[in-house]
């Protein structure tokens, strides 16, 4: 049992990463908490973690909201008096071509994937830092490290978390002992494209051909790789691709 009785705040647990990654921690002796804005799905797993012998708590949570996390702040520390970890995992990812100005999905994306994750740090580091230790893992994506034509605001959101996660790592790590690690994926299997509204995106994505994506569950492995390790050990950034994938 890597993450014995750690109690860790998973963001968009209901589905996906967040939810393969709930179950892996929890199969390491984590206590999860799980949030996300999908009441029902966060049940259905809280039920089927609790079920054998996990520790899970479902606490309902719009990461928008700043509010929504001093909530579940609030709520884990009562039930179960700290925070070790945080992953910072709900993302949004409406892509679309520029020209044809989806401004309420940029806005969205800046709000989820960006300010979203700095409410979610705001909301863990008060005990991290009177802990003197913590681990945030923030998804970032594959995305932050290159652009493509219809993932210009995405993939500049991706690039925010990839950078704050840095300049996090370089204020907390030496001075507090508090790990930061910067997750980013390429292509993995989910219900994410499920967002894309534009139907010009729509249509060059299904032409996108066979190749075999990454799983949920395999960028879960990475996020228990990187809380696993002993705490000199700081994994800055983990950046897997799909092996078939080129770009
Ligand atoms: P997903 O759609 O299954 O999961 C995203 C989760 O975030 C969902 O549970 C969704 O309900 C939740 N969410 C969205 N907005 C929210 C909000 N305002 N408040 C709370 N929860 C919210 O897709 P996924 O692929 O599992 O995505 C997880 C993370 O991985 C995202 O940050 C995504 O950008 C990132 N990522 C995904 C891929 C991929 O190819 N799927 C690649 C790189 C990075």
């Amino acid at each position: 049992m890597k993450l014995k009785d750690k109690v860790i705040v998973i963001t968009g647990a209901s589905s996906g990463i967040g939810r393969a990654t709930a179950k892996l921690l929890s199969n390491e002796g984590a206590k999860v908490v799980l949030t996300a804005r999908r009441e029902e799905k966060l049940q259905e797993l809280e039920k089927e973690i609790t079920t054998k012998g996990g520790k899970a708590m479902s606490i309902i949570g719009d990461v928008t909201n700043k509010e929504d996390f001093e909530k579940i702040t609030k709520m884990t520390l009562e039930a179960w008096g700290t925070i070790d970890g945080l992953v910072n995992n709900a993302g949004f990812m409406p892509l679309s071509f520029i020209k044809n100005l989806h401004t309420d999905e940029w806005n969205q994306m800046i709000d989820v994937n960006i300010k979203g994750v700095l409410n979610g740090v705001a909301a863990v580091l008060p005990t991290m830092l009177e802990n003197k230790s913590g681990h945030i893992i923030n998804i970032a994506s594959s995305a932050g490290r290159k652009i493509y034509p219809g993932g210009a605001v995405y993939c500049a959101t991706k690039a925010a978390v990839r950078m704050f996660s840095e300049g996090l790592r370089q204020e907390l790590s030496p001075t507090y002992g508090i790990n930061v690690t910067s997750i980013e994926p390429g292509f993995v299997s989910t219900e994410l494209m499920d967002t894309i509204s534009d139907d010009e995106i729509k249509e060059q994505l299904s032409e996108m051909g066979q190749m075999t994506p990454l799983e949920a569950e395999d960028i879960a492995e990475s996020i228990l790789y990187a809380m696993s390790q002993p705490r000199r050990a700081n994994i800055n950034d983990v950046y897997i691709m799909p092996t078939e994938q080129k770009q």
